[in-house]
């Protein structure tokens, strides 16, 4: 579809860039893991340059930088902190990204759609509730066939679009750096990101699904193997001195309290989860168990849990050999944040009050890329782009949405603007 001139400027640019194809490949040992994310970067790259970023440029993995200059004089952007507002362009691999063509519901009256590409995918209230808060807008989705793309391409153009509207602005703000990067959705979205190249205080990625939202909370994390080495000989002659390790490993397992799984919890409540046999015969048998909390206290705890269970195990079989070793991943991004610069979290809430608007802070339950930014250094939430029921055919934003999103960031820089020094 051609994009209607009655949409606003952040819409027209959405349709366009969810029409290239970028998803990512999590076979692909490269970086980026497609070529094809590199068709959207090229784009991003002249679009800024024409808009007047003379510095964007895209590096070899695939990843864009460009500045947007603060307006005020040197010596006053220099004691504002440098802002880093990230997006990423690739689409997730859960889903087509080929041939995306958008299609625009104007005014939702609140019922069931059907896509026109495949009338069996239907947007309908009772599996999305989310869509009943969002009657009268202006909805965006694919046509049924491909995922939309708005995970995360509704940044990417909400970030193009400020710097659009910013830069003839002179109200006082930082300088930005805007950076779009690759392979998110296969984990590795800031694994050749540089930081020093990005040259950012704090930072914010928009990246969160749904509006008003803020993701500053995630998982404490730590990894445990369990390898239980047994006697070996044969079945034949097995009575009394064969100790099998894989009945051992079995014990283990099963005593891992099923409530505390990734599949029985949700919200504030974290898991133990066996995710991984590294081994398994009667003389070897290892497993590999991640334990996530959002508290520290509850993370040690769990911890402390498959202390006791290998324990156990080691007093009932004497005669089998059982390690556990237990290494911490990584932390709650809030950690990281509260010890660099707790005011992404406070400002990102005064920018909301200053709109009349609320934040809600969300809880993730997995990895983003402004967690592991946190843990380098650079303190990231991430910020709300409109967007719902990501990574599926399901997929939807709204007109609204987008606006809704791109107005807040302005504030955001704003509100930096005045009371970052
Ligand atoms: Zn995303």
């Amino acid at each position: 579809m051609t994009a209607p001139d009655s949409l606003p400027p952040v819409a027209q640019r959405f349709l366009r860039y969810v029409q290239i194809d970028t998803q990512s490949d999590p076979r692909s040992p490269t970086t980026p893991s497609t070529e094809k994310q590199k068709d959207l970067g090229r784009l991003l790259v002249d679009e800024l340059q024409a808009i007047g970023l003379p510095d964007a440029a895209m590096d070899d993995f695939g990843y864009v930088y460009a500045t947007l200059p603060s307006p005020l004089p040197p010596e006053e952007a220099a004691r504002l902190p440098v802002v880093a507002l990230l997006a990423h362009m690739d689409t997730s691999p859960d889903e087509s990204g080929a041939g995306v063509k958008p299609v625009i519901h104007r005014r939702y009256d609140g019922g069931v759609i059907a896509l026109p590409g495949n009338p069996d995918v239907r947007l309908d209230p009772a599996r999305q509730p989310a869509l009943l808060d969002h009657v009268g807008e202006d909805l965006i989705t694919s046509d049924g066939t491909t995922l939309l793309g708005s995970d995360d391409k509704a940044g990417v153009a909400i970030l193009v679009q400020l710097a659009a509207d910013l830069l003839h602005d002179d109200t006082p703000r930082p300088t930005v750096r805007l950076c779009f990067t690759v392979d998110e959705e296969i984990g590795r979205g800031v694994d050749r990101l540089d930081l020093d190249r990005l040259g950012a205080d704090v930072g914010y990625t928009l990246d969160g699904s749904g509006i008003d939202s803020l993701s500053v909370e995630t998982f404490n994390a730590a990894r445990a193997v369990l390898t239980v080495r047994g006697v070996m000989v044969h079945p034949g002659y097995a009575r009394d001195v064969m100790v099998n390790a894989v009945r051992i490993l079995a014990e283990f397992i099963a005593a891992l309290p099923p409530t505390e799984a990734p599949e029985t919890t949700d919200g504030r409540a974290g898991y133990l989860h066996p995710h991984h046999l590294a081994a398994g015969d009667p003389s070897e048998a290892s497993v590999e168990v991640i334990l996530r909390d959002f508290s520290e206290d509850g993370l040690a705890r769990r911890k402390d849990l498959l202390h006791r269970l290998a324990d156990a195990l080691r007093l009932k079989y004497p005669k089998a050999q059982i390690d556990l070793t237990i290494e911490d991943q990584y932390k709650n991004m809030r950690a990281y944040i509260e010890a660099a610069d707790p005011r992404v979290i406070t400002f990102a809430h005064g920018a909301a009050q200053s709109m009349g608007i609320r934040l809600t802070e969300q809880l993730v339950r997995g990895g983003t890329d402004g967690a592991r930014l946190s843990e380098m250094g650079l303190p990231t939430p991430n910020v709300f782009n409109g967007g719902y029921d990501y990574h599926s055919t399901f997929e939807w934003n709204t007109v609204q949405n987008l606006e809704r999103s791109l107005a807040f960031t302005k504030a955001l820089l704003h509100y930096w603007g005045r009371h970052g020094a």
